[in-house]
Formats: structure tokens, sequence, C-alpha cells
């Protein structure tokens, strides 16, 4: 990407139930930048659908990426909810690519109560099968887990990582709340936001940084990591410090703003980025 693009976690909420093509009106109205797919409940759209989003997205010159569905984990106890998941990740991949999609992201796994590394590496096991059927298949497109929001969740900073530098097709999503809420507090100011960029940046190279996926909200969170998601500024969240480091890094990509009101905060975060 060329720049970093301002997008809402699906269709702006004051869009209600008006559908896709007016949706893309208002994001152009409000002059962001794109939308990313919902697709949490289910991977489904009707022909109908398909078609507004590939077309409109494609005329608005609008950027696209894909959440998979919440019912993922790589490493459940059951090989055919193992086998579901990995079908469910291949399904957002898929339909994010017929609509033109960036990138799609979704949460891998569960601990389970398990050791880190054997959770690790089953993960790494379904990411392998899910790799080379994309290959097979054509499939070019980012595969990205998500830093997760509770630390019953595989997915911290360091496992995203490494995961995406196993596979050509993985990269990090880097949800900035979540990190925050999973370490209770922790990644909120200029230095801990720097020091992603910089560990990203050295592990993966400069390219990371250049094609970037992000997430972005307020939240409530507790020792027990990620409660619910907030407006920016009814949050702690110190989103002016974030947006200053990813000026500094120069970051290009995509950064979905997932606050209740997401095209208020997207608005706020990209006239904020744009102020610096
Ligand atoms: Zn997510």
């Amino acid at each position: 990407m060329n720049e970093l693009k301002f997008v809402t976690a699906g269709q702006p909420i004051c869009n209600g139930s008006a559908g896709y093509e007016n949706a893309f009106k208002i994001l152009e109205e409000l002059n962001l930048d794109g939308l990313e797919l919902e697709f949490v409940h289910g991977v489904r759209m009707s022909p109908a659908n398909k078609e507004i989003v590939k077309r409109v997205a494609k005329e608005k010159n609008m950027a696209l990426t894909a959440h998979g569905p919440y019912y993922i984990n790589l490493n459940s106890k059951e090989e055919d909810k193992i086998a579901a998941s990995i079908t469910r990740v291949l399904d957002t991949a898929r339909i994010g690519q017929e609509l033109g999609a960036y990138s799609v992201t979704y949460h891998a796994a569960f601990y389970m109560g398990m050791n880190p590394e054997t959770v690790y590496k089953k993960v790494e096991t379904a990411m392998e099968q899910i790799c080379k059927t994309l290959d097979e298949e054509g499939v070019d497109i980012w595969v990205r887990p998500e830093t997760t929001g509770k630390p019953t969740q595989w997915g911290n900073l360091e496992e995203i990582v490494k995961l995406s530098k196993d596979f050509k097709q993985v990269l990090p999503c880097v949800d900035f709340s979540h990190l925050h809420a999973r370490t209770n507090g922790k990644y909120n100011t200029y230095d801990e936001f720097c020091s992603i960029f910089d560990y990203i940046a050295s592990e993966l190279g400069a390219y990371a940084l250049e094609n970037f996926h992000a997430h972005i909200a307020g939240i409530e969170y507790s020792e027990k990591g990620e409660k619910k998601h907030l407006l920016l500024q009814e949050s702690d969240m110190n989103y002016k410090d974030l947006m200053r480091a990813f000026k500094k890094f120069d970051v290009k990509g995509v950064v979905v703003c997932e606050s209740p009101i997401m095209e208020d905060d997207a608005v706020l975060l990209k006239e904020f980025y744009n102020s610096l």
C-alpha cells in the first residue's frame, strides 16, 4: 500500500440497514477509505451484495479487508472442530480474494489450559494446511492471525510475529486495543507503541510495516483482558501517541476502527493522523 488508510469495521452505524451501496457513499462523504467485511457469524454474502461490494469498492477506490468468524479454534481438542476452523479461515480468504480485499484476519485459537509451545505447534500445523490449500487454489491474500484481547486466547505479539516468519502468506494483524487489554494496561505509551513497530520491522522486515493491518478501538478491560469496546475518548486508549508512532515509522496499510460508533472514531483517528 502506498498510504495509511482508515476504514470502519463493517458498514457505518449511521447507515442502518441501507445496504452496501449507501455505506460506501457515507464512507466517501466522511473521507474514509473503506471497510472491513465482518464475517464474524459466518462467511456468507448474497450474490447481489458481492456484486455491489466488488463494483463500488473499485469505483470509489475503497480498501476492503475481511474478518473471519469468531468460531475458530485451531487448537480445539476435537479434530472435526479444527477442520471446521480451517474451512472458516479458507472461506474468509476465498471471499476476500473474490471481492478484491487486501487482507483477512481471524482469531486463531484458545490455549485451552495447554502449554503455549504445544498450542503454537498445533496452530502452525493448521496454518500449514491453510497456506498449502490457498496456494493450490491460487488464492493470494494475507491470512493474518490477530493479536487477541484475553490471556486465555492464543495470539500475543511474539506468537503472531513468529507465525508470520514461518509462512509467506502470513503477517500480523495488530489489534492495539487487544494488546493493551490482554496485558491489563500495558502497550499504551508512545515508547511502547514504537517498540511494537520496531520489533515487527526487525523480525519481519520493513515490508511488514509497508503492508500493515491494524485494529483500534477504545476498550474496557480487567486482569482477565478485554471486556468491551468503547469510544476512544471514553476509554484510556492513548490513540494520539499511537497515531504519532504510526507516523514516525511511516506505516502503510489499513487501520480498522472497531469502536461502537466506528465511523466517528475512524474520522477522529484519520484527522488526528493527518494533522501530524
Ligand atoms: Zn478481531
